[in-house]
């Protein structure tokens, strides 16, 4: 094995989430799934469900926009499983509307849960990751958070704090082997988007150079490149992972 002895993936159970555990299980590295807390039945069945599918994940539940809970499950997992290398940022959640309709509640969830919870995470674990010397972290963005989206400002300004948040990280981690990256997805066929009401889909599809949603591995395999030990020299960066939706350098 090489350096990437365990991985946590937060939002771990949903359906990018799933995929990134099941790549990284795959490379032989002791896996994490972070759920919310309030999930337990569901992520246990998900979690039977990984072993039989052949892929062995450990669970563990926490509300990642509580800054001292999450402190707790990250000191837990070190201890337990071991030192984390390699940290997704997943967890996400939306609550779309335009400036003029949205309520408080639903900017700070969606500010919490986006942008607060990635700082929550990656404080701990950037920490020990500084300290030995190694460690790969993966930021999961949006296109929304690189150009905007009607009907998301809470979203697009979570997201594109991310981006922010992976820049300063990055300068963080550049002299002690920890790489920080974002990946940027377009639209990808999972449980957020089959919340989108279907004309609105529709007409956003008809608009993707590809003529197609992504599936949730193709956005697990940039994430696994970029934990992967062989990326040691790529940090900072926005990988886009969109269709062509959204083109820019
Ligand atoms: P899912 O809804 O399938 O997964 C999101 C996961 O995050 C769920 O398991 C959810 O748990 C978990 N989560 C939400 N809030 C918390 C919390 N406070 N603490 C712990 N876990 C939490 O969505 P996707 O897999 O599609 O999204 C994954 C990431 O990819 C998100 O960051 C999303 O913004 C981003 N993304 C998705 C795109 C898409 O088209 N699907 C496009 C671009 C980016 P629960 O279900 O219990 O709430």
């Amino acid at each position: 094995m090489g350096k990437n002895n365990v991985a946590l993936v937060t939002g771990g159970t949903g359906g990018i989430g799933e995929e990134i555990c099941r790549q990284l299980a795959a490379t032989g590295c002791k896996v994490v799934a972070n759920y919310f807390p309030a999930d337990k039945e569901n992520a246990e069945s998900w979690q039977a469900a990984q072993k039989e599918a052949g892929f062995d994940i450990e669970l563990a539940p926490c509300d990642v926009t509580d800054f001292d809970a999450t402190g707790a499950m990250i000191a837990d997992i070190q201890s337990n499983v071991g030192p984390i290398d390699v940290l997704v940022n997943c967890a996400g959640i939306t609550r779309d509307a335009t400036i003029k309709n949205m309520d408080i509640d639903a900017w700070k969830a969606v500010i919490d849960t986006n942008l607060t919870s990635a700082f929550n995470v990656t404080k701990p674990v950037l920490l020990g990751m500084t300290e030995r010397g190694y460690g790969r972290i993966i930021n999961i963005s949006s296109v929304n958070g690189q150009r905007g989206q009607f009907g998301q400002p809470n979203y697009s300004a979570a997201k594109a704090g991310i981006h922010g948040f992976t820049m300063s990280a990055a300068y963080e981690g550049a002299r002690k082997g920890v790489t920080v990256n974002t990946v940027a997805p377009g639209y990808v066929s999972t449980a957020m988007t089959e919340a989108m009401p279907e004309n609105v889909l529709a007409s956003i599809i008809g608009g993707i150079p590809m003529g197609r949603m992504a599936q949730p591995a193709e956005i697990a395999s940039a994430v696994l490149w970029l934990s992967s030990e062989d990326n040691s020299y790529t940090t900072g960066a926005c990988i886009p992972v969109n269709g062509g939706l959204f083109v820019s350098h």
